[in-house]
Order: C-alpha cells, then structure tokens, then sequence
C-alpha cells in the first residue's frame, strides 16, 4: 500500500492509472478505523479498480476543541488494517498540506435548510467544515465513486448537496451501518466510553429498533414518545434528540405515507457523544 503525505504525490500516482481507464474509489476517514471503515473499503472494491482512504482528521468540522484534541489517533494500527484490507493508497496529508491558507478560508455554500437541523442544530458550522474537507478530498483525488456510512445520515444529505452545488461528476454510494454484536453502531468514538457508558449506549441502538418492531401499531408521536421513554432514569445518558425524520429533508415527518423515513437519534453517554439511525422500512401493501 502507497502512502501519499501530499496531494501532488497522490496525483502522481493516480494520473497513469486514470490515464489507463482505472476506476477510482475515495473512501474519506479520519482514522481509528473499525470494522465500519473497512466494509467501506470492501464496497469500494465491488465499485472500482483502485480504492484510496483517506486519514485526516478535520479541525473545522469540530465545534468542540476538545473533542479535536482527544480524537483517536493510532495510526500504526490503521496502516495495518487498510493493508489487511487491500486498500492501494492512503492519504494521510498534514493540516498546513489541506489549509495552506491557516484558518477556515471563509468557505460558505448553500447545503438546504437540513443543514441546520439535527447534527447542525447542535454542532454549529459542522456540514460547512465537513463539505470544505471532502471537496478538498474531491480535488486531491478526482474520484469517479466515493463512499459515505449511513452511519452519519445527515452527512449523505449534506455531500449529496455539495456535489450538485459544485455539479462534480462522482457517484455516492452509502454503505450500510456495522454494529457490534449487542447492536451498537461502531464508531472511533466509542472508545471513549467506560464499562458503565458501553452498557447504557445500547439504549440508542434499542430505542431505534423499537421504532422498526413497532412501526405499523402505531403513530409518528406514539413512535416518539415510546422511543423517548428508553432514556428516562438511565443516569449518564442525556439525550439530544429522537426524531422520525423524512429522509430526505430530515424535517419531522408528518405521515407514514412519506417517502423514505429514518429514525435518527443522538445522545451524551457519559461524556461521549453518540449518534445512530435505522431507515424504516415500510412494508408496501399491493393492491
Ligand atoms: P469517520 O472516520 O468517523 O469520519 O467515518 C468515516 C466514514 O466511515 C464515514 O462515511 C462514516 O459514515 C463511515 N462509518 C463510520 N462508522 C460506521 C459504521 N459503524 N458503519 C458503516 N460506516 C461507518
């Protein structure tokens, strides 16, 4: 596996293989990969000929800089799991490499009213830090597929708009959420969480499944209230917000009949952030 430091040697790299018709995968990371990462890397291997990840963990999508500074970063154990993997190339740039500039370099594009809800309600500026990074990504590799986890739903939404704000001709293919065996959803984060947090952390992945289980006995508030009611008493998990959400606005959804539905939930536990969804899958009744 090739490792890039820079976008000129990465470009270096990708040119001849572009230049033979070689389709190219980006599967954009900020590292402590896990098992969701690598089925990313696996789905980007069904998709195209040459898969780059890359590792950088983006200071202007944070809010909170502490939760920059404590961001996981063991990168032995990564390299090692992208060659395992079969991953061709990694992009692991420095700050100064993506931000030549310093600073946030003013940039602001129309992501839709879904940008400020949800995730963007509570972590201000986060789809514009996110949206900055991955079209810096976007320019570096030029790819022709790009991989995104379900697991940040509202993040899909929020490239999917970027890519048409900018009209870049690259597929987005979402990748399924990878769970635990007790069903919470991986993630670099959850390292964080002690023995007490990792327990209590199953009520996000519970909450939701109740919505799917329960979804034809009753109605979208029902759905809420119940789903809300798994995080009373549970001491060390504040919930944020539990919502049934059209997919693709993400504004509360007001029927059952709408479109695509997700339950998306996020919570504290402990003092890790946790974020989690399940698409509703509605049964069609024919004829
Ligand atoms: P991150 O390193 O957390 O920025 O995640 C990099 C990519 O992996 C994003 O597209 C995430 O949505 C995706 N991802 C993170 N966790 C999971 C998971 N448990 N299952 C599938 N994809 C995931």
């Amino acid at each position: 596996m090739e490792i890039f430091k820079t976008k000129s040697a990465l470009k270096a790299f990708l040119q001849p293989l572009k230049a033979t018709g070689k389709k190219i995968a980006l599967v954009p990371t900020m590292g402590a990969l896990h098992n969701g990462h690598i089925s990313l890397i696996s789905l980007a291997q069904k998709n195209a000929d040459i898969i780059i990840c890359s590792i950088f963990v983006n200071p202007t999508q944070f809010t909170d800089p502490k939760d920059l500074e404590k961001y996981p970063r063991p990168i032995e154990h990564d390299l090692a799991m992208l060659i395992e993997a079969g991953c061709h190339g990694v992009f692991m740039p420095n700050v100064e490499e993506m931000y030549p500039q310093g600073g946030d370099e003013n940039w602001h594009i129309d992501l839709g009213k879904a940008e400020f809800l949800l995730e963007g309600a509570f972590r201000k500026g986060h789809y514009q830090g996110v949206t900055q990074i991955v079209k810096k990504l976007f320019d570096a590799v030029e790819p022709d597929v790009a991989m995104f986890g379900q697991k940040d739903f509202q993040q899909v939404l929020m490239i999917k708009n970027m890519l048409a704000h900018f009209n870049l001709p690259i597929t987005i293919i979402t990748c399924p959420i990878i769970r635990e065996d007790d069903g919470l959803a991986m993630s670099s984060r959850n390292i964080h969480l002690s023995a007490v947090d990792r327990k209590n952390s199953l009520v996000l992945s519970k909450s939701l499944q109740f919505v799917i289980d329960h979804f034809d006995e009753n109605s979208i508030v029902e759905l809420e209230e119940k789903a809300k009611l798994f995080y009373e008493g549970i001491s060390g998990v504040e919930l944020d917000y539990f919502t049934i959400a059209n997919g693709n606005t993400l504004e509360p959804a007001t029927s059952k009949d709408e479109n695509q539905l997700v339950a998306l939930v996020a919570a504290k536990v402990g003092s890790t952030r946790l974020i989690d969804n399940m698409i509703i899958d509605k049964v069609e009744v024919v004829g």
